[in-house]
């Protein structure tokens, strides 16, 4: 008699007992939220081949655990078979293999690669803001590879160090991309050092170090430059990308400006402030941390009435109202 199905006289399914992944078809899956349960069921589901001439199949899928890591799927099969209403029942054996993943193994075996250290210049460390952000753009760029396929895509460690972070990575690829983007997000100059550590399948295996210096200014930085007041808005290679607080016009400044630019605070750290009084040059708020009153510049195109709030920044020349 023609079989409905064809499955495996066992199914197996691979389980990283460190982070969950699954091995199908000797490729890694990322983990979900599965169960072992709900994986060992889909297992048997995708081990169960149905005959092509089996039209309108309804299976249902028992499944009963008979030890630690074996499982029994029970599966009834119906459905139509030229022309005639048929059923099935087949019982699938399914052990459940724990294992490390090729990634777990690496993590834990301390393997890296590469190291990208960010480091502060002369003038200034790395703020504590900075190093929040860096920690975070670092790990949602290591899960990002690694859900690209990249399976060396991972933090080996964040160390925070003197005058900065230094961040250890399972792979180059990953330390190249990362050490760029700071770069095009804070500005300043990469340099790539490699060292040879020895040798893997008769191929030279090198580590390399990133290391990104961060320039003087930040993004936020409200500078005195040529007569106004501007704000750095970003970074393109060498020069530093500023925005007028009042007309919002962009322009570039050299890297020689931006070395001795006077900085007189920073957008982020604005405040608001209650505006008491008005006048058409000036405002009178108050101070949001004193609670005495201050005067301000006003900015021409601002319109505001007493009672309502407008965001300040402390500098040492006074507030500046944004
Ligand atoms: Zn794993």
């Amino acid at each position: 008699m023609t079989k409905l199905a064809s499955f495996p006289n066992m199914v197996e399914v691979v389980i990283c007992s460190v982070c969950g992944s699954r091995q199908i078809k000797g490729r890694w899956q990322l983990p979900d939220s599965s169960s072992v349960e709900e994986l060992a069921y889909q297992a048997a589901e995708e081990a169960l081949c149905l005959h092509e001439d089996l039209s309108e199949p309804h299976i249902e899928v028992d499944l009963r655990k008979i030890g630690a890591t074996r499982y029994q799927a029970d599966i009834d099969i119906q459905g139509n078979f030229r022309g005639q209403g048929v059923s099935e029942h087949c019982e699938i054996p399914i052990r459940i293999k724990m294992v490390a993943c090729e990634r777990c193994s690496r993590m834990a075996g301390k393997y890296f690669e590469s190291t990208v250290q960010l480091r502060g210049n002369a003038v200034r460390s790395m703020t504590q803001r900075e190093i929040e952000e860096c920690k975070k753009i670092a790990q949602d760029m290591a899960d990002s590879g690694y859900r690209g396929g990249d399976y060396l895509s991972f933090i080996q460690e964040i160390k925070e160090v003197k005058g900065g972070l230094d961040i250890i990575l399972g792979s180059t690829q990953l330390g190249r991309r990362m050490a760029r983007a700071f770069v095009e997000r804070y500005g300043g100059k990469l340099l790539e050092t490699a060292k040879l550590v020895g040798k893997k399948d008769s191929r030279d295996l090198y580590r390399s170090t990133l290391l990104v210096r961060l320039p003087r200014l930040r993004r936020g930085d409200i500078v005195s430059y040529r007569g106004a007041h501007y704000f750095v808005t970003g970074f393109d290679g060498k020069t530093t990308i500023i925005t007028s607080l009042r007309e919002g016009r962009r322009c570039s400044m050299s890297e020689e400006s931006s070395e001795t630019v006077g900085v007189l605070g920073n957008k982020n750290d604005a405040k608001a402030a209650m505006v008491i009084s008005e006048d058409d040059d000036v405002l009178e708020i108050m101070d949001p941390e004193t609670f005495r009153a201050a005067l301000a510049a006003r900015p021409r195109d601002l319109a505001v009435k007493p009672g309502e709030e407008v965001s300040v920044v402390r500098t040492a020349d006074g507030f500046i109202v944004l």
